[in-house]
């Protein structure tokens, strides 16, 4: 046996071992160690390798994907080995020889098609990219859906596009790594998730050869026009997924080719920045993308991903979107109908992905069946809605709707086939609905009456025997068998009870009789269990036949799902239609941030503050100043999130806004630690906004907040005024500069697109309140020692800084000289709070407050104290 492991093992060096023992998969030598610490299962051993023991873990067959789901997490690659025989058949090659066992499946973070391994929410890509003569592309599918699609690219959009799939797998030709440029990318950020494969299967001639083989076509004009890295990275994939599913191939979409240019295009950085999924602590709530999200069915939530990851650029697409999301807006009754029934609806791209591998169960049977039935109520209820309606349905709608009902029969015979609430594994039977097929009821009913004669029989043994507490009782060694306690042994005399076993406290017996009834249950729960599995096989292939219908009906309820969803929270958080322009407009009136003005109010917080936001001739680069806190990122901020939302087809949290449409968005925020990778601060900051200035057009929209401060002073300013001199003249693109450099505002004078905006703040009693207000021109200060001392440092700290503020701000020659001879532990303290610790007189107040004991107090000493000292305070 160890020998065929051995065997098994070297074909799969990268992959824990799950090698099948009878109930337990059990994994060996350091896949165990690794296996065991990973899982926190015990580490025993078994016999031994070499002269030393060799490590053992294992896990229950029955509970496995649970171990499964954490070791992929984890980040491991596992290959299932099965038993391709049963033990008796490899008994009767002789005594010693081992069951045949073999890999039946490699199951990796990218391959993954089970609803227990698989996130419902969230799309679980496996990527491929391709070199061809120094040319990248690109291809990703999603084995659990059947989406598959491609992208040419270049070296410089690949990150983007890379960030924005955000795949679980990346398949890379194995020269990659160690190249410098894009290899150092792969290598740095996606480390985790690449897997090399020999670069020569990277080949668009086989690639292309790998795709007609797999839709049966002779040519791939149908499906779009390809480049050869495509080709390429598609075929890797094709083969990857045969490798993995071994042999067994899925259903998938004909591949699509993502146009250039399509998309939106928004880089790793920037999505981080814009928390547009994660927050900045990877967290997904707080996000935009779970502060918008009402959809209600699995794959309505992927697409409202998909969509928010990758919003469109061309304003006649994005229009249809929003088209859908008005029509659901003002058909408030229908929507909330449909949302409840979208609730309900099932995963049907993952129940069939599952049953096109051979993978799925009844329960995926039952999704088809339910989800096809609840389709076609969906399509009636939009139909009668919109049939005393004289403006027609949107297109988005309307062309959608036929997909909802095309498969009356394949319903109908599902629900003939299947019982209403089928088992999960089709292995036991009891799934075929009573009166589906006569033969298997016959079955089922001789099974059930010879097993009622089993039951009436014990109480006639009870009496024949005189033994009150005989049972019939079954096992899985013994089958049906009779069982008396021992000490009634000697009354089962009657030569018809046969005896089997003797156990500790009881005897065991069979008769002629229960033998013969035995056979007949195990024949006919064995007659009817084969004929469950041929009419799982048969319903198998009736959906699969019908597999891209069903997909396509998926697809078309997903649309509804996330339309739907938005005009809910359109509806709900007071947003408005865009409208979108292909000229460089941006004019956002009444604007708010779609995750800081739903958290106020939950919060019971004051209200949003909308500001308005124009970008126009005269000022398409907008300088913010202001203090801190007063509101600069979070405007900065609303006004990139509401561009995405816009362009992705949603409403947005705006009284009114124009947009033209933006080809790129940029977001960076100076000092953020990217301690992870290896970087400095500064050093992020920096080559995070030369990705900036050397690839904005003047169709981005660059948001950049405080760059230039995680250096010293003047290197910052100097840094920050020359970034937006570039951004001014040569990015020439629109944008939203906010800084602490009150210097810069100087810049509005020769920079004629530049203008200066504030956050408006008022002083008020020693105080200042802010007002996040957005105001025209410069602020003055920033209020920094007030935000500090809001935060609560120590007031001897804030003294001491206000000190050192009045001389730096009065630009004494002498100043930074004077404050160093000038220590603060003599001059922070003296004046303002009284001595402190030091020499002096005790003022009258320290005096009366020193006299009192809080513990020896009555509550009314404690009030009249209270009352002493008020007046000692307003007498000064
Ligand atoms: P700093 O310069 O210190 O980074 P900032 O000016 O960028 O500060 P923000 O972080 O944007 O300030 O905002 C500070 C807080 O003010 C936010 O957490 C939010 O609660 C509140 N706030 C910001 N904008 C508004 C608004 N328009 N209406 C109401 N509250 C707001």
């Amino acid at each position: 046996m160890m020998a065929q492991y051995l065997d098994i093992k070297a074909a799969h060096p990268d992959c824990l071992l799950f090698y099948r023992m009878g109930d337990f998969y059990e994994l060996f030598f350091d896949d165990a160690v690794k296996a065991a610490a990973a899982l926190d299962i015990a580490l025993t051993k078994r016999g031994k390798h070499a002269g030393a023991d060799i490590p053992m873990a294992g896990v229950p067959v029955h509970s496995h994907e649970t171990y499964l789901q954490r070791l992929i997490k984890q980040g491991f690659r596992v290959a299932v080995c099965e038993q391709m025989e049963d033990p008796a058949q490899a008994k009767k090659r002789g005594a010693k020889s081992v069951v045949k066992r073999d890999v039946v499946r490699l199951i990796t973070p990218g391959t993954l098609t089970e609803e227990s391994l698989l996130d419902a929410r969230r799309a679980n890509y496996l990527a491929a990219l391709a070199l061809v003569r120094g040319e990248p592309g690109l291809a990703w599918m999603e084995l659990s859906t059947g989406s598959f699609h491609t992208q040419a690219l270049s070296e410089a959009t690949l990150s983007a596009a890379l960030a924005r799939l955000d795949p679980s797998e990346l398949l890379i030709p194995d020269t990659l790594p160690g190249r410098a440029g894009l290899g150092d990318l792969l290598w740095r950020d996606y480390a985790n998730i690449v897997v090399p494969i020999p670069a020569a299967r990277f080949s668009a001639k086989g690639g292309e050869a790998r795709l007609k083989t797999f839709y049966q076509v002779t040519a791939l004009d149908a499906f779009g026009i390809f480049d050869g890295p495509e080709l390429a990275a598609a075929g890797v994939l094709l083969d990857y997924v045969e490798l993995t599913q071994k042999g067994l191939l899925p259903r998938l979409n004909p591949p699509r080719r993502q146009q250039a240019g399509a998309v939106m295009e928004i880089d790793a950085a920037t999505r981080r920045n814009l928390e547009l999924t994660h927050t900045l602590a990877g967290e997904r709530t707080g996000a935009l993308l779970a502060t918008i999200d009402r959809t209600k069915s699995g794959a309505g939530a992927r697409l409202l991903a998909a969509r928010l990851s990758a919003p469109l650029t061309d304003p006649a697409a994005i229009t249809a979107r929003l088209d859908a999301v008005d029509y659901f807006c003002a058909a408030d009754d229908l929507r909330e109908d449909l949302r409840s029934d979208l609730a309900r609806m099932p995963d049907l791209h993952r129940a069939l992905s599952r049953l096109s591998l051979h993978r799925g169960g009844p329960r995926d049977l039952a999704a088809i069946r339910d989800g096809l039935g609840l389709a076609g109520q969906i399509l009636l209820k939009i139909e009668q809605a919109a049939a005393p309606n004289l403006t027609p349905l949107p297109a988005l709608i309307a062309d959608n709707l036929p997909k909802l009902a095309q498969h009356g029969d394949l319903i109908q015979g599902l629900r003939q086939a299947l019982a209403a609430d089928p088992p999960l594994l089709a292995r036991d039977g009891g799934f075929v609905a009573k009166g589906y097929s006569v033969a298997l009821d016959d079955f089922r009913l001789l099974a059930n009456e010879s097993k009622r004669h089993i039951a009436n029989l014990q109480a006639r043994y009870a009496a024949e025997a005189g033994v009150a507490s005989l049972k019939v009782k079954h096992n899985n060694v013994l089958g049906y068998f009779i069982e008396v306690p021992a000490k009634q042994a000697d009354r089962m005399t009657d030569p018809g009870f046969i005896h089997r076993q003797t156990m500790a406290g009881a005897l065991r017996y069979t008769t002629g009789e229960l033998a013969d009834l035995e056979s007949r249950v195990s024949k006919a729960a064995e007659q009817a269990l084969a004929l469950e599995q041929k009419i799982f096989a048969e319903l198998i292939a009736l959906v699969t036949a019908a597999a891209d219908g069903i997909a396509a009906c998926a697809d078309a309820l997903a649309v509804l799902d996330v339309s739907a969803a938005l005009s809910a929270l359109a509806v709900e958080q007071n947003h408005t239609r865009p409208i979108l322009t292909d000229d460089l407009d941006f004019d956002i009136q009444g604007g708010r941030h779609p995750v800081v003005e739903p958290a106020l109010a939950r919060a019971n917080e004051a209200d949003f503050i909308a500001n308005d936001c124009r970008l126009e001739d005269g000022g398409t680069l907008w300088l913010i100043t202001g203090p801190n806190m007063a509101g600069k990122s979070t405007f900065l901020r609303q006004n990139a999130l509401i561009t995405v939302l816009a362009q992705m087809g949603g409403f947005v949290p705006a009284a009114f806004a124009r947009i033209g449409i933006v080809d790129r968005l940029f977001s960076r925020v100076g000092a953020a630690d990217d301690l992870a990778r290896g970087r400095s601060t500064f050093m992020v900051e920096m080559v995070e906004t030369a990705a900036i200035l050397n690839q904005a057009g003047s169709r981005a929209l660059v948001i950049l907040d405080e760059i230039g401060r995680g250096t010293a002073t003047y290197d910052g300013l100097s840094i920050a005024w020359a970034v937006v001199e570039h951004l001014h003249d040569v990015n020439q693109c629109r944008g939203l500069f906010a800084t602490h450099y009150h210097e810069l505002t100087a810049l509005a004078g020769p920079l004629g697109n530049l203008s200066c905006h504030s956050m408006r703040v008022r002083e008020w009693q020693g105080e200042v309140v802010f007002l996040h207000e957005v105001g025209a021109g410069a602020a003055d200060r920033s209020y920094g020692l007030h935000v500090a001392r809001l935060a609560g440092l120590p007031g001897r700290v804030i003294d001491r800084a206000e000190t050192v503020l009045e001389t730096l701000e009065a630009g004494e020659q002498n100043g930074p000289r004077d404050l160093v001879e000038d220590l603060p532990l003599f001059s922070a303290l003296r004046p303002k709070s009284g001595p402190v610790g030091g020499g002096g007189k005790p003022t009258a107040l320290e005096s009366e407050l020193a006299g009192i004991d809080p513990d020896e107090l009555t509550p009314r000493d404690a009030l009249e104290a209270l009352y002493a000292l008020k007046r000692l305070v307003e007498s000064k």
